[in-house]
Order: C-alpha cells, then structure tokens, then sequence
C-alpha cells in the first residue's frame, strides 16, 4: 500500500486531472483482514476444555496460516445491520458438536472476513474442511443487502462472473491426525501432516479457491484447464483441475522462494511435507478477483512462535497422504 500511494502522489505531481479520475474510478484497495472466531471450538481443539484457556500455540499457527493472505487487498463493504436490516447464513458446526450453526446480524468490519474454526476427531483420511454456509439472506436497505450478498463487489456471480466475495467462513479440523503444530518445517515427520499446510490450503478455499463463480467461469468448457491470464502466465499455458474442478490436479507443480514445488491448492500433501502458497497457487487468486501483492514473510509471528517454544521435533513414522475437501 505504501508504494501504491507514493505512485500516486508522483502522478498527482504531473497530471493531476488523470490522477484525480483514476482515484475516483478506483477507490484505493486495503489489506483483507482475516479474524478468527473460536465460539464453537467446543471439542477442545483451539481451546483448553479443562481451564477454559486458549491453546495459544495452535491459535497462532492458524494466525501464521492467515498472514499468508496478507498480501491481498480489495475493497469489502462492512457488513453493520442498522434499524430494520437483517441477515443470516448457516453453516456445520465447526466442531461437529452440536447442530448446525446460524449467525443472526453478526457485524463484520470492511476489508475483513471472520472465520469460525474448530476441531473434533473423525474417521480418518480427511484432514478438514472449509466453506463458507448456506442459505445466506438479508433483508433491509438495499445497501445493506449489497454489503452481506457481494461486499459491494461487482459481478460476483454467474457464468461470467469475474470477482469473489464473501462475509466469512468455518474450518473444521479433523482431531483425529497426529498433527504436527510447529512453525519450523524441519521438525516435520513423516507420520504427520503438516498444520500450517492444512489450515492454509482450508484458509484458501474460504477466499474462493475451487468454489468462486469466478473460478469455475475460468474453467475451459472443452479443454477442462483453467485459464485465468495470471494462472496460465505462471504456469505457461492452461492449467489442468482436479475432476471437481476444486483444486489444481494432484501434483501440479509451480514455484516457491525460487524452488520447485507441488501447489499448495492441489487435493493432497505428503504427510511429512509443508506446501505452502506457490506463484500459481496466488495466481489463481488474483485470477478469481483479489488484488494479490508480493506476500512477505510472516516473520514477527514465526517470531513469536519460536519464542512460545514451539519449534519440535517429532518421532519418524511411514509416511501417508493427505486429502481434504
Ligand atoms: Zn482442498
């Protein structure tokens, strides 16, 4: 952001007429906010179910998971239901402890997206699953109604869609793994997956990846590869889907910090193995709508995370694969 207002302010010097327009055609992006909400942890995954307190070093895992987001801007509407406003969407109990869950006129500040996450063990072979709910509705002013149904996004649903947005999401986190809930990857064993990885990829999909009418109307209709202008400029040409059209196809290999590596938002990941965003991983976001910047390193939470001890090893295992949805 910094740059992009020293750009601007240079432009207001030589042609401020064309400066002036440019602002008021584009109001200026800001940084997507991602907050998230531990309400429904109530199976003990985020939170010590004994002493009521927070499990401080997975919250701020997930935290880490976020900051690879931090590079996104766009411009979101707040969601603030006034006299006479009114939404709701529902959504799986993000501990699969209880029944489903229905938020009532929550508020949502602008430029952020509140995801409620928890955990719970279940049948192995899935790690977690993300969406964003059903049955989402609103009533009121019609600016209102913008703000819960598009976030003053325009063109946001249809076969032509070509932006994304949503007030939020859950994540549910299968308990059931040996989980590996460190910062530094060369603690990583083969018998666990990665969390960091998981609760990214799952981060990803609530930001559209897979489920956007913006991503599905770039999916070639003959060919069945993506063909986002930013993705096949990663890649090199159209980029093959998983058989849902949800993920990259398994394997897909790109780029990170300069080093081959198998996408992030492909269905599986190597138990063992951290795969964090790759250049066609964020290329795909901008391709469905978000204003993706260079992400930086999310060097004070890794910091932080260090200082909290939680750099570990962990026992060798045979390693596995994991999938998620
Ligand atoms: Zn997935």
């Amino acid at each position: 952001m910094r740059d992009r207002d020293l750009t601007s302010q240079r432009r207001v010097a030589t042609m401020p007429l064309l400066a002036l327009l440019l602002a008021l055609a584009s109001p200026s992006a800001s940084a997507l906010q991602i907050e998230f909400d531990y309400t429904y942890d109530t199976r003990g995954f985020f939170t010590d179910l004994t002493t009521g307190a927070p499990r401080v070093d997975r919250r701020a895992l997930l935290d880490l998971a976020a900051a690879h987001y931090s590079g996104f801007a766009d411009t979101l509407s707040a969601i603030m239901p006034a006299e006479g406003d009114q939404w709701s969407v529902s959504f799986l109990h993000p501990s699969l402890g209880g029944p489903g869950v229905t938020l009532n006129n929550v508020a949502i500040e602008a430029d952020t997206l509140r995801i409620y996450v928890g955990g719970s063990p279940s049948a192995p072979g899935v790690l977690g699953f993300a969406g964003t709910g059903a049955n989402l509705q609103a009533t009121g002013s019609a600016a209102f109604v913008n703000a819960v149904m598009t976030r003053g996004q325009l063109n946001t649903t249809g076969p032509d869609a070509s932006d994304y947005a949503t007030w939020g999401g859950y994540i549910w986190f299968n308990a059931s793994n040996d989980w590996y809930f460190g910062a530094d990857a060369s603690g990583l064993s083969p018998g666990s997956p990665d969390f960091l990885t998981t609760a990214t990829h799952e981060i990803g999909h609530i930001l559209g990846f897979g489920e956007a009418d913006s991503w599905l109307a770039q999916i070639d209709a003959s060919t069945g590869l993506f063909i986002g202008v930013a993705s096949v400029a990663a890649y090199g040409g159209g980029v093959p889907v998983d058989r849902y059209g949800s993920h990259w196809a398994e394997g897909t290999i790109s780029v990170r910090d300069g080093l081959p590596q198998e996408t992030m938002m492909d269905p599986s990941t190597p138990f063992g193995e951290r795969q964090l965003p790759t250049a066609l991983d964020y290329a795909g976001f901008a391709d469905m709508g978000w204003q993706v910047s260079t992400v930086p390193e999310p060097g004070a939470a890794l910091m932080m995370l260090v200082g909290l001890g939680l750099i570990s090893r962990r026992v060798r295992r045979i390693g596995a694969i994991r999938s998620d949805l």
